[in-house]
């Protein structure tokens, strides 16, 4: 029942002229990928010209962090309105953003009570460090995370939030979590948490995602557990021979 979900994280890579190029290759052969919702979140500068590019095409648009106030003096900073001009999707409190830009979960709630505000679909990062795993401290580090940053929300709503488990030790290190790891988590902590904030049904709709050095060669191992909907795609979404066959992969069709 739940819609398969892959999304390339760019992170700050690509003008909009690469981005261009990149579009053009992938996307006449990812919108043929049936049977899976694939998302594009390029940065901002290239945001107008991927959505030109992308319109009338089975391929969705995100932005990768935004302010959560609707407008004022907040130098650098893009607002919700902003995003939704362009975007169905953003990113919120990925581990970068929390590692270098100070986001805490306090800030993540309130950015994705305004994309709710805005229509937007967040997809929440949360996730564990390396010495917070090594600890055994994975449940109690990202049971708090869904727990302060999906605070306040319209629980109707919930079907319009998507999850991203990413390990922080996983993301960009080349050493990918196991699917049976990760489909643990989901299984034993974050759909538990989904339930008592959003209620068992309501939370049996929201996609979980796992994201953290997915690769076309392992991407099937996570896409083949029960529990994961879909992976966050970094490194290995700027690359068309990567991305495509991922998004392949997730296809239940
Ligand atoms: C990410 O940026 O969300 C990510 C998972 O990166 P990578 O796939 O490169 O590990």
């Amino acid at each position: 029942m739940r819609i398969p979900f892959v999304a390339g994280n760019w992170k700050m890579n690509k003008t909009v002229e690469e981005a261009r190029s990149l579009v053009f290759e992938m996307s006449l052969s990812l919108r043929e990928i049936e049977g899976v919702e694939k998302v594009l979140c390029p940065p901002f500068p290239a945001l107008l010209a991927v959505a030109a590019l992308l319109e009338g095409i089975d391929i969705g648009l995100g932005a990768q962090n935004m302010h959560w106030e609707g407008k004022g003096a907040f130098t650098g900073e893009v607002s919700p309105g902003m995003v939704a001009e362009f975007c169905k999707y953003v990113i919120l409190g990925h581990s970068e953003r929390r590692t270098f830009f100070g986001e805490t979960d306090e800030t993540v709630n309130r950015k994705v009570c305004a994309a709710q505000a805005y229509d937007l679909i967040p997809i929440v990062c949360v996730g564990e460090s390396l010495s917070e795993n090594q600890a055994g401290q994975t449940a109690k580090v990202v049971g708090y995370q869904l727990c302060e940053s999906l605070k306040n929300l319209d629980k109707d709503l919930a079907s319009r939030i998507v999850i991203a488990y990413e390990p922080v030790w996983a993301i960009g290190t080349g050493l990918a979590s196991t699917g049976e790891n990760a489909n643990s988590v989901v299984v034993e902590i974050i759909r538990p948490a989904l339930a008592d904030l959003f209620g068992e049904e309501n939370s049996q709709a929201i996609r979980v995602l796992y994201g953290g050095s997915v690769t076309s060669t392992n991407a099937a191992e996570f896409f083949n557990q029960p529990d994961i909907d879909g992976a966050l795609v970094g490194g290995a979404s700027l690359k068309t021979e990567e991305f495509v066959p991922i998004a392949r992969a997730a296809s239940r069709l």
